[in-house]
C-alpha cells in the first residue's frame, strides 16, 4: 500500500447500503474470537445477540494467541469468526487455508485509501473494521521522578536513564510488535531494526501482554511502552497519568481484521456478523460506549475528535503481500524470540 494522507481521502458519497439486515431474524448461534478491548468484546455480542436474536458468546486473545489456536484447532474449530486484532496475522491465517471466503456487501463503504487491499485476494477472507496508530504512551509522573523529557523518536527509548523502564508486547501473543517490527523494517531496514531491538532489550524490563503492557504504565511500573496510541488515550480519561506520544517521522500503524474461520459451524451467522461489525453503527461502539478511540474504517462512521487526527500525519508503506504471508510472519516472531528475547 502507499503511503497516503488522510486529509486527501474524502469519503466517498453516495455509495449504496445494500445492508438491510435490521429485517433479519437470525437465530442459533455463534462464537467470536475477539482480539479487541475485552469490554468492547463484550459489548459488541450481546447487541449482536440481542438485536439478531443469536446466542453469541465470545473468547478474547491476543492477535497472536488467537492466530495460535486457530492453527491449533483447524481439524476442529472452536469458533466462528475472528473479530480484530492486527490483520497481518489474518492474512497469513488466509493464506494457510485456515479461513471461509467471504466478501460483504460492506466491503464497499471501506475508505478509499483501502479499496486496493480490500480488493486483492486478502481481502477475499479478511475485511477491515479499524485502523490504529503506532506510538509510545508515557507516564508522566514516572518520567518526572526519573528526571527524563517525553522522548519524540524511537532512539530516545535508548536513554539510559529509562534502564528497566520500558515495556512493550511480546509478539508471539500480540500483533502490536509484529507491527514495530514492520514499521521500523519500512523506516529503517530490518538489520538496523533488530539492531535497535536488541539495544532496546537493555531498558524493556519485561514482554508482556498488551493489554498488560498498558495498565503497568498506568499504575507506573514503567515510565514509556510501545503501543497503539488511543489505548493511552483511554487511560488519560480514566483519570491515570499518562500521555500518548507519535514519534517524529512516517508513523505506524495497524489495520484491525475480521475473517470467517473455515469450516464455521454457524456460518450465515459468521457472515451476519461480519456485515455488522463493517457497518457505521457497530463501528462506532467503540468510541461510544468505552472511550476506544481506534479509527473506523466504514466511510460513513463518525470519527470521534480524540481519535488518531490522521489527516497530520504520513503513514509508513506497508508490504502486505509480505507481512502477510506466513513464512514471513513466522521468521519475524522465530528471529525475535531467538535475536531479543532469548539475548535478554
Ligand atoms: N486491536 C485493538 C483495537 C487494540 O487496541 C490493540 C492493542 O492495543 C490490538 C488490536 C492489538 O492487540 P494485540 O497486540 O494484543 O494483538
Amino acid at each position: 500500500m502507499k503511503s497516503f494522507k488522510f486529509k486527501s481521502l474524502l469519503p466517498v458519497l453516495g455509495i449504496a447500503t445494500i445492508f438491510a439486515t435490521n429485517n433479519v431474524q437470525a437465530e442459533g448461534r455463534l462464537t467470536v474470537y475477539c482480539s479487541v478491548q475485552n469490554s468492547v468484546c463484550e459489548d459488541m455480542t450481546k447487541q449482536f445477540s440481542q438485536k439478531y436474536n443469536v446466542d453469541t458468546k465470545f473468547v478474547h486473545g491476543g492477535t497472536g494467541t488467537i492466530f495460535g489456536k486457530v492453527k491449533a484447532e483447524s481439524a476442529n474449530p472452536q469458533a466462528d469468526i475472528w473479530f480484530g486484532g492486527t490483520i497481518e496475522p489474518h492474512f497469513q491465517a488466509g493464506e494457510l487455508g485456515l479461513l471461509e471466503e467471504y466478501r460483504s456487501p460492506l466491503q464497499a463503504e471501506v475508505l478509499p485509501q483501502f479499496k486496493g487491499l480490500i480488493e486483492s485476494e486478502q481481502g477475499k477472507f479478511t475485511s477491515i473494521i479499524y485502523m490504529l496508530a503506532l506510538g509510545f504512551g508515557v507516564n508522566t509522573e514516572k518520567l518526572a521522578k526519573l528526571g527524563v523529557e517525553t522522548p519524540q523518536t524511537w532512539e530516545d527509548l535508548l536513554d539510559p536513564r529509562l534502564k528497566g523502564e520500558v515495556q512493550l508486547p511480546d509478539p508471539r501473543s500480540s500483533g502490536t510488535t509484529y507491527t514495530v517490527i514492520t514499521t521500523l523494517s519500512a523506516l529503517w531496514g530490518e538489520e538496523k531494526t533488530f539492531k535497535y531491538l536488541k539495544q532496546l532489550n537493555a531498558n524493556v524490563s519485561q514482554y508482556v501482554k498488551s493489554a498488560l503492557v498498558t495498565s503497568n504504565l498506568a499504575r507506573g511500573e514503567s515510565a514509556v511502552t510501545i503501543g497503539f496510541v488511543h489505548s493511552y488515550t483511554t487511560e488519560k480519561e480514566k483519570g491515570a497519568p499518562v500521555e500518548a506520544v507519535i514519534p517524529q517521522g512516517k508513523v505506524g500503524y495497524a489495520l484491525g481484521g475480521v475473517s470467517i474461520l473455515k469450516n464455521a459451524r454457524n456460518l450465515e451467522n459468521a457472515k451476519l456478523f461480519m456485515d455488522w461489525v463493517l457497518s457505521k453503527e457497530a463501528q462506532e461502539i467503540p468510541a461510544k460506549n468505552h472511550k476506544v478511540y481506534q479509527t473506523p474504517t466504514n466511510v460513513n462512521a463518525d470519527v470521534a475528535p480524540q481519535s488518531t487526527k490522521a489527516d497530520a500525519l504520513e503513514f509508513v508503506e506497508i508490504d502486505y503481500q509480505k507481512a502477510g504471508s506466513s513464512d514471513e510472519g513466522k521468521r519475524l516472531v522465530d528471529k525475535w524470540l531467538t535475536e531479543i528475547k532469548l539475548a535478554k
